[in-house]
């Protein structure tokens, strides 16, 4: 979390949306000390806050003239727009922080859509889950007008550990949805691992601690990697592409030999295909980037 809250410690403070991630940074915000209005379509969901210390503003309108700063948490970017975009809701001046996940499309798009009716405007996405809110391990991304978010960091530091990625309103939901497509690639090759040692009597318990390890080894090569990239130039330093193929091939036939689906080795080895086709056998694993960089099609 940040630590400077001494310019803020009181800063009036509107959540909308307690969902069960509202309701956690409505928690935060009053823990934190600050004079928390809260509103929800479901308004019997503002009883516990409320009990807490919370003010229950009877209309969006009412609860967006209450703070000076408005955090907004709903399912989607287009409950955010339903939400705020009724007739007496007048943003003109306000602070909007908007948590809803969703695309960098849909946060510029509102960030257009939010600047128009007067509203200062930070985009935000939470990599955490609700218990973790209000403490140092929930991390919180941001991205909007740099001014914006240091004048409200402190404020929103009760949240978590706040991250400014920068102007671009789109990044704090494209760090979001890189995050996703690490977790899910993680655990699916997590995943296929369990499902293949399953079938030599090996449980996912046994497994588990030997695939963290390799998961920790594979996470210290990214840096190296990501200079490659970053360079443009992919030599061979540990091994050629050409090698994984060929290992590929053995994951492929042990899968389909002991029956455990082998879609997602026939994935990396179709991709691995190209990038050899392509004339890049002889360079190191990140030079794939390139078949990641075009839509499957191309
Ligand atoms: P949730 O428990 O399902 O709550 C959804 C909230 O959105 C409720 O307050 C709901 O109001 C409100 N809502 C939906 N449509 C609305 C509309 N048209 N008008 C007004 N309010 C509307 O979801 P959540 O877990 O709090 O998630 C909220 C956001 O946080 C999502 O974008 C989610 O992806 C993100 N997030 C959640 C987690 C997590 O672990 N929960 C982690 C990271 C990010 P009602 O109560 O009236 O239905």
């Amino acid at each position: 979390m940040t630590d400077n809250n001494t310019t803020a410690s009181a800063t009036p403070v509107t959540v909308l949306g307690l969902g069960l991630m509202g309701q956690a940074l409505a928690d935060a915000f009053l823990k934190a000390g600050h004079p928390t209005t809260v509103w929800n379509r479901t308004a019997s969901k503002a009883d516990r806050l409320v009990a807490g210390g919370a003010r229950s503003a009877p209309t969006v309108a009412d609860a967006v003239r209450a703070g000076s700063l408005t955090v907004v948490c709903v399912t989607d970017y287009a409950a955010v727009r339903d939400l705020l975009g009724a007739s007496d809701v007048d943003l003109a001046g306000t602070t909007l922080v908007n948590l809803t996940s969703g695309d960098s499309a849909q946060a510029r798009e509102t960030a257009r859509w939010a600047g128009e009716r007067g509203a200062r405007y930070l985009d935000g996405a939470i990599m955490a889950v609700p218990p973790v809110i209000g403490t140092a391990e929930a991390m919180i991304l941001h991205s909007g007008p740099r001014s914006v978010f240091e004048e409200y960091a402190s404020t929103l530091g009760a949240l978590g550990t706040l991250t400014h990625l920068g102007e671009d309103h789109g990044l704090a939901s494209l760090y979001d949805v890189a995050g996703l497509a690490m977790m899910w690639g993680v655990l699916n090759a997590w995943l296929q691992g369990t499902a293949l040692l399953r079938t030599a009597g090996v449980d996912a318990a046994t497994y588990a601690p030997f695939a963290r390890q390799i998961a920790a080894v594979v996470a210290e090569w990214l840096p190296g990697y990501a200079e490659q990239i970053d360079r443009g130039s992919f030599p061979a330093e540990v091994s050629a592409l050409e090698t994984d193929a060929r290992a590929m091939t053995h994951l492929i036939e042990e899968s389909e030999a002991v029956g455990v689906n082998a879609e997602l080795p026939k994935l990396f080895k179709a991709m691995a295909d190209r990038a050899i086709a392509a004339g890049h056998g002889a360079e190191q694993y990140p030079v794939l980037i390139e078949e990641f960089t075009k839509p499957a099609d191309a």
